[in-house]
């Protein structure tokens, strides 16, 4: 039982907000609501039931009609409430049982088909960037910012940002994950950006940084660190590596320039039909033995985005979008990495 959006899409092509998947050795059913039902039928190839209540309780008639006697779920996208709902409907001989997410594991390696339309979108973000930044004055709010950013995206015709666009300014670049506010980018403050699209389903990512004015040496010294730290990360993305080895690369050159510990996330991640996706780029998670740890395929598209963050003065994050090929890496995001001015 598939219940995942992401993987429902990756399975069916279905893109909707209710989906839930049946897959059987030797048949498939997709399940939705009546909503959908023009688009189920006209997109979906296997067995489609349009239920009239909840998806599980279709889910469960099917089970029953067909006599499956043990059922392997999603635990992350089980809720309590769906499993006792199921439990209740189905007969006590059917079990109920979790399963690792292989999906997840199938999708970190892209089909050609889906490298390409991670290309269209890392392409169109990079654009809606660019339109941007001809624009990007002081006195403009983080706000405006990023809705100009979102807004050159749907131009563009991406169908959404791929995740809340990240605009700070000054000393909140120092926050990672900051939300755009009414604050006004100044004259010699620094701005970050973080910005992903989502097109025809698929997910780009990227960081850059400006500063308004010219750059006195502390901030140019901190981006010469992660830039640095960046390439560093870049350079060690091929086949086979440890995905705490391509980490380790980054955050070797943050430590030579004592900033690891301003380093407070991981180096970073896959992404496709979802922005975060297997695998993490990050240090070795305890209790995972060495030799049990994820390591880069080619065909994997992964972020590369170590950052540093001063309280109080502000941060510093470089991040593109990266394909993992056969001999090393192909840097797919298009935009400079030159520490970018603002008018
Ligand atoms: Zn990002
Ligand atoms: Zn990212």
């Amino acid at each position: 039982m598939v219940s995942s959006p992401a993987n429902v899409q990756y399975l069916s092509g279905f893109n909707g907000s209710n989906g839930l998947m049946l897959l059987a050795p030797s048949e498939a059913h997709f399940i939705t609501d009546p909503r959908y039902a023009q688009e189920a039928s006209e997109t979906i190839t296997c067995k489609v039931h349009i239920a009239k209540g909840p998806l599980a309780l279709e889910a469960a008639k099917i089970i029953k009609r067909k006599r499956f006697k043990k059922i392997g779920f999603e635990p992350a996208w089980m809720n309590m409430a769906e499993h006792g709902r199921l439990e209740k409907a189905l007969p006590s001989r059917v079990l109920l049982h979790p399963v690792a997410p292989f999906l997840e594991d199938l999708r970190a390696v892209k089909s050609p088909e889906e490298i390409a339309l991670i290309r269209h979108s890392v392409n169109a973000n990079s654009e809606a960037y660019a339109r941007t930044m001809k624009r990007v004055r002081t006195g403009l709010r983080e706000l405006e910012i990023a809705a100009e950013l979102e807004f050159q995206m749907k131009v563009l015709g991406c169908e959404k940002p791929a995740f809340e666009t990240i605009v700070a300014v000054g000393e909140r670049t120092a926050l990672p994950h900051a939300h755009p506010s009414l604050r006004r980018l100044q004259a010699n403050e620094l701005l970050l950006i973080d910005m992903g699209a989502t097109l025809d389903g698929y997910t780009s990512d990227m960081t850059r940084v400006l500063f308004a004015g010219k750059p006195p040496k502390k901030v140019r010294d901190l981006y010469q660190a992660v830039l640095e730290a960046q390439l560093a990360g870049l350079d060690a993305v091929r086949p086979d590596i440890a995905v705490s080895q391509v980490d380790g690369a980054a955050r070797n050159v943050l430590k030579s320039h004592k900033l690891d510990k301003q380093f407070v996330h991981s180096t970073g991640h896959g992404l496709g039909l979802e922005i975060h996706e297997t695998p993490k780029i990050g240090k070795l998670q305890k209790g995972v033995k060495k030799k049990d740890e994820i390591k880069l395929r080619a065909g994997m598209v992964i972020t590369i985005e170590p950052g540093a963050y001063i309280a109080g003065f502000g941060g510093v994050r470089i991040e593109d979008t990266v394909l993992v090929t056969e001999r090393g890496c192909e840097v797919l995001t298009p935009t400079s990495k030159e520490l970018g001015g603002v008018v």
